[in-house]
């Protein structure tokens, strides 16, 4: 469940902005709104849906900094919300309508922070999803990089040994035998470096980029929708989450409603039905071992989006870069009505958020 997700990351203090109230349109400006966002879906080019732990809340995991976040739970001293075990969520009315979406190509990639699994159990292709934090029904093999898909969550997080060997054989037909390691990243782990390449090409191709269900407080992840606007101003951005973000000023529309509430609205106006989650076309459950390993290959955004592809060689970590120490960074905080102030603080290392 998520809460032992979170305990067993390494301590790490700077949570960000914990515990905002939520926030409801009503049901008229509701209903505008999912109506222009349908429009916005149906004129675009390129489609980009960045999904954070909002869009989980409704199969029963706790999100983070919600007014029951597990983190906003812990500055509180208190005990935070239950949650489901991982192995007993299922994919929400959202992840299925998101799997559709791709199907039909009106969403051309996603780019997600949970390590949950649930786009991959709603049948979601593997080549249209980027998972930025790892997932936690996957490992890793450190000798042979070869990914493998487990039938149940990892016992372990933080890219630790899992205790399961690599069974992949080379030319020679000898198994590896390298030691798997969990894929879900820890506060200061590496990102996977061909998820955020692939995730910094396509915000930044996007004509349309969607955050559903984050409040954009985490680096890289909270920064990458807001890559189209430098690149073209007239591109679009959208922001669906219950609690105010730093970045509401510069979206095109933000929906203050439950992400499921806002997809049946929009899959009603684009026509397009949304399946139940069906257990038999999970390819979790249909792993008939302990685990298989993987092939995808992310696809790319259109040439003729990126005329001048920058490949992003730094290394990137969850941890952002220090701030020059001769500059003072701007921090936002809340203020007693909610709303958010932007702060001088004095300078030190930037928050590493999940
Ligand atoms: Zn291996």
């Amino acid at each position: 469940m998520s809460q032992n997700y979170a305990a067993g990351l390494s301590k790490y203090k700077h949570k960000g902005v914990l515990g905002l109230k939520e926030i409801y349109d009503n049901d008229a400006e509701m209903k505008r709104k999912v109506l222009e966002l349908s429009k916005l879906m149906q004129s675009a080019k390129h489609v980009v849906l960045h999904t954070g732990a909002g869009i989980s809340t409704a199969a029963g995991i706790s999100d983070f900094r919600g007014p029951k976040g597990i983190w906003t739970a812990e500055k509180k001293k208190q005990k935070p919300a239950p949650s489901k075990p991982f192995s007993e969520a299922i994919p929400t009315f959202t992840h299925m309508a998101i799997m559709e979406l791709v199907r039909t190509g009106t969403v051309k990639f996603v780019i997600s922070q949970n390590i949950d699994g649930l786009h991959i159990r709603s049948g979601l292709s593997m080549d249209h999803l980027a998972e930025l934090h790892g997932n936690i029904f996957m490992e890793e093999c450190p000798k042979c990089h070869t990914r493998m898909l487990r039938k149940s969550p990892a016992p372990t997080i933080a890219r630790k040994k899992t205790g399961g060997v690599c069974g992949t054989t080379g030319k020679r037909a000898t198994p590896c035998r390298g030691e798997l390691i969990d894929n879900v990243l820890d506060w200061c782990s590496p990102l996977p470096e061909t998820d955020l390449s692939s995730s910094e090409a396509h915000s930044r191709a996007a004509d349309l980029n969607i955050v559903l269900g984050s409040t954009m407080q985490i680096n890289p992840s909270g920064e990458l929708p807001l890559k189209a606007k430098a690149r073209d101003p007239n591109s679009k951005f959208v922001i669906c989450n219950l609690q105010k973000t730093k970045f509401d000023d510069d979206a095109d529309l933000v929906i203050r409603a439950k992400v499921d509430d806002i997809f049946r609205g929009v899959m009603e106006h684009l026509a397009l039905s949304v399946g139940d989650y069906k257990p038999e076309q999970d390819p979790v459950l249909a792993i008939s071992c302990e685990r298989i390993p993987l092939s995808r290959n992310l696809v790319q955004p259109p040439v003729e989006l990126l005329p001048q592809p920058k490949v992003n060689k730094r290394k990137t970590t969850l941890k952002s870069e220090p701030p020059q120490q001769d500059k003072k960074k701007l921090k936002v905080e809340p203020k007693d009505d909610g709303a958010m102030n932007e702060i001088e603080i004095d300078p030190k290392p930037e928050p590493t958020l999940f």
